[in-house]
C-alpha cells in the first residue's frame, strides 16, 4: 500500500534555516507568539494525523468514491470520522482570528499543515480547504450578523463551506453567468439557477453547508460588472444550531478521472434564501479574497503529487531489481541490482525531488508574504501584496504543470506496475491532473501572469521581484561556491525583464501575441523563480557544511539536488525562449476552416 511520511527535516529546513521563520512571525503584529518550538510541536501533532488517519483513506476514497441518493451524499468510508477527528483537535480554527473562534496563529502556518494534510490525502483535504476560502471571504466582505453565524461555525468545523462559481455554460468566462438573486422584503434574496463542478457541494462530513455563490440581481449589468455575492445555507441557521432545509441541492454527483474521494457536485438553487456578501455588482471583486486563497491551495496540489509520488517511486526503486547497473553489478550476491542504479531512473527521481522541494520553498515564501498582506505594516504590505499578486499565478500554474509531470514519473518508475491500480501511482497521476484546470487553468493563469500583472502594471512587480533576485546575487558575488548557481541566475533574470520588454513591444501592434507568447513565458517565469530558490537552498546548504560535519549528508544532498536543477531542468528556459519569440503568427495564419480535411 502507499505511504505517505511528512518530510518535516526539510520542511523545517525551509521554514527555519531558509525563510528564518522565527524572525519573520517576531517581525510580524500578532504572530509573536508562534515561537519555534509551537511550530514544530504543531508540525509533529500535524504530521500524526495525516500519516495515521489521512493518509490510509487516500486509495480507499479513490476505490469508493462518493455515492448520491435522494437523502444526501455520503463520503468514502473512514471520511466523516477522519473530519470528526480533525475537528475534535481544533485544526480548522488555527490560522483564525480568535474574534471568530480561531486560534490566531498566522495563516503561514495554516499552509504548512495543508500540505501534509493534502498530500496524504489530496480528496479529503478539500473538504476543510474550501472551508477555507469561504472563511476569508465571509471575514473580509460580510457583515457583523454574517460573522457572528456563518464564520464562528466554519472557524469551529462544525459547518464546512463551499464555491459556486461555475455554470454549464460558463466557467472561465464567468461573465456570462445567469444564477438569478431576486429581492425579498426582508433583505434577503431567492437564489434561482444551476451550478455544476462544485467541490464538496454535499457531504456527509458536517451539520451544515455554507454555500458562497455568484448570482445576478435583476438590474444588474451585463458582464463581470453585474455579479453578486451571496451567501447560502444548505441548513437555515436557527439558535446556535441548523433550522429548515433551504432551497438547494445536489442534483448529481460528476463521474470524473480522479480525486473521487471528493464530491463534485450538480448543484440546483431553487429560490433557496441567500443573503448579499459585499456591495451589490461588486461579487467577482469580493471573490478575488477567495480565489487568491485557493490558488494558493492549488498551488500547494502541485507539491503534493509530486511530494506523494517522489516518496513511493523512490521506496520502489531502492526495492525492484531489474537488470545490472552499466559500470557493473552494484549487487552481485542479488539477481540483478535495483533500479535506482540506472541513471535514467536517477533522473525520473531527481526531477521529481528537485520540484517538491523547490516547490516547497516557493509555497512557504508566498505563505510568508500571505502574512504580511495580513499584519505588517501598510508599506511592507503593499510591497507584499504587489509580489504575492506576481507569484500566485506562476505558483498555481507552473506548479501543478510540474507537479503532474512528477507524478508521470512516478508511475514511470513503477513501469508496468504503475499503471495497476493497486500501487497508487495512476491514483496520483488522475489525482493531480485536475490542479491545471480548476482555480484558472494553466493558459488562464498564463494570461493574468503576463496580462494583468505584468504589462497592464508597466511590470512594476516584475521589476520587485528581479530586483530581489538581483540583489541576492550582487551580495553572493564573492562567494565563489555559489557562482555554479548565482552566474546563470543572473543571466537569467536579466533575460526576464528583456523578454518582458520583447514581448510587450509586438504586443503594441497586436494584442494575440501576449496570448501567444503566454504559457511559455509563465513557464520561464516558473523556471526563474524555482532556480532563486534553489540557489538560495544551496547557500544555506553550503554555509552549513562550512559551520560542522552535522546532518552532512542532508546538505549535500541538498547542493546536489541544487546542480541537478541547474543543469537538467533550468536548461528548459532555451526552448521556451525560442517559442515564447517566435510570434503569434505560426499559431494565428491557419485559417479555422483548415485545421482538417
Ligand atoms: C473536479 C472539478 C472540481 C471543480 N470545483 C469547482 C468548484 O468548487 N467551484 C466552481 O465554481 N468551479 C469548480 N470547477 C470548475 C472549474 O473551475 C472550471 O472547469 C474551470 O474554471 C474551467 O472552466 P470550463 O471547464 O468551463 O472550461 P472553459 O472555460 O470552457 O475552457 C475550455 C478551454 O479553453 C481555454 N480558454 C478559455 N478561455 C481562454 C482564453 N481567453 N485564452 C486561452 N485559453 C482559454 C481554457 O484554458 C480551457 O483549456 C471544478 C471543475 C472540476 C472538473
Amino acid at each position: 500500500m502507499p505511504e505517505y511520511k511528512a518530510p518535516l527535516r526539510d520542511m523545517s529546513f525551509v521554514l527555519n534555516e531558509v525563510l528564518e521563520l522565527n524572525a519573520h512571525y517576531q517581525n510580524l503584529p500578532g504572530c509573536e507568539e508562534a515561537t519555534p518550538d509551537m511550530v514544530a510541536a504543531i508540525m509533529e501533532e500535524g504530521a500524526k494525523f495525516s500519516e495515521r488517519v489521512l493518509s490510509p483513506l487516500n486509495q480507499i476514497g479513490d476505490q469508493q468514491g462518493c455515492q448520491w441518493s435522494e437523502e444526501g451524499v455520503t463520503t468514502p468510508e473512514g471520511f466523516r470520522d477522519a473530519y470528526q477527528q480533525f475537528v475534535e483537535g481544533g485544526w480548522p480554527s488555527l490560522a483564525h482570528d480568535p474574534e471568530w473562534g480561531g486560534q490566531g496563529l498566522p495563516e503561514s502556518l495554516g499552509i504548512v499543515l495543508n500540505e501534509m494534510v493534502g498530500t496524504a490525502n489530496w480528496s479529503w483535504s478539500m473538504y476543510p480547504g474550501l472551508s477555507h476560502g469561504a472563511m476569508n471571504t465571509i471575514e473580509a466582505h460580510g457583515t457583523q450578523d454574517q460573522k457572528e453565524t456563518y464564520l464562528t461555525k466554519l472557524v469551529s468545523g462544525e459547518w464546512t463551506g463551499t464555491m459556486c462559481l461555475t455554470e454549464p455554460h460558463c466557467g472561465t468566462d464567468l461573465g456570462m453567468l445567469r444564477t438569478k438573486a431576486e429581492p425579498n422584503e426582508d433583505g434577503s434574496f431567492r437564489i434561482s439557477g444551476t451550478k455544476i463542478f462544485i467541490s464538496a457541494g454535499e457531504h456527509d462530513m458536517a451539520d451544515n453547508i455554507v454555500h458562497i455563490v455568484l448570482a445576478r440581481l435583476p438590474d444588474a449589468p451585463e458582464g463581470t460588472k453585474g455579479i453578486s455575492l451571496f451567501i447560502v445555507p444548505k441548513f437555515m441557521p436557527a439558535g446556535g444550531g441548523v433550522g429548515d432545509r433551504n432551497g438547494v441541492s445536489c442534483g448529481s454527483l460528476e463521474h470524473k478521472m480522479g480525486i473521487h474521494g471528493n464530491s463534485t457536485c450538480v448543484m440546483n438553487f431553487d429560490e433557496a434564501t441567500g443573503y448579499l456578501i459585499g456591495p451589490p455588482n461588486k461579487g467577482l471583486n469580493c471573490m478575488f479574497t477567495f480565489m487568491n486563497t485557493a490558488r494558493i491551495g492549488t498551488a500547494l496540489q502541485g507539491l503534493a503529487h509530486a511530494e506523494w509520488g517522489f516518496q513511493n517511486s523512490l521506496a520502489y526503486a531502492k526495492d525492484r531489481l531489474q537488470m545490472r547497473s552499466l559500470t557493473g553489478a552494484k549487487c552481485p550476491d542479488k539477481a540483478a541490482d535495483p533500479i535506482i542504479v540506472h541513471p535514467e531512473v536517477r533522473k525520473l527521481l531527481l526531477t521529481q525531488k528537485a520540484f517538491a522541494e523547490g516547490g516547497r520553498a516557493l509555497i512557504y515564501y508566498t505563505a510568508q508574504l500571505v502574512d504580511k498582506v495580513h499584519q505588517a505594516s501598510p508599506e511592507e504590505r503593499a510591497e507584499a501584496d504587489g509580489l504575492l499578486a506576481l507569484l500566485t499565478p506562476i505558483a498555481k500554474a507552473f506548479l501543478t504543470e510540474v507537479g503532474f509531470e512528477s507524478a508521470n514519473h512516478g508511475l514511470q518508475v513503477f513501469g508496468g506496475h504503475g499503471y495497476i491500480a493497486e500501487w497508487g501511482m495512476e491514483q496520483n497521476v488522475r489525482d493531480s491532473r485536475i490542479s491545471m484546470l480548476y482555480e484558472g487553468t494553466t493558459q488562464i493563469q498564463a494570461l493574468d501572469l503576463l496580462g494583468r500583472k505584468v504589462l497592464m502594471t508597466q511590470g512594476e512587480s516584475l521589476k520587485r521581484f528581479t530586483k530581489i533576485i538581483h540583489k541576492y546575487c550582487q551580495a553572493q558575488s564573492d562567494n565563489t561556491g555559489l557562482k555554479e548557481f548565482t552566474d546563470p541566475l543572473l543571466t537569467l533574470n536579466k533575460e526576464w525583464g528583456e523578454l518582458t520588454m520583447q514581448v510587450g513591444m509586438k504586443a503594441m501592434q497586436n494584442r494575440d501575441e501576449v496570448g501567444a507568447a503566454s504559457v511559455d513565458y509563465l513557464m520561464y517565469s516558473g523556471y526563474v523563480t524555482l532556480a532563486y530558490f534553489w540557489a538560495r537552498m544551496a547557500e544555506t546548504a553550503q554555509q552549513k557544511l562550512a559551520e560542522s560535519d552535522s546532518d552532512k549528508a542532508f546538505y549535500e544532498a541538498k547542493l546536489t539536488t541544487a546542480r541537478f536543477y541547474f543543469q537538467r531542468i533550468l536548461p528548459r528556459t532555451r526552448g521556451l525562449v525560442a517559442t515564447m519569440v517566435s510570434g503569434a503568427d505560426n499559431l494565428m495564419s491557419l485559417d479555422d476552416e483548415h485545421f482538417q480535411f
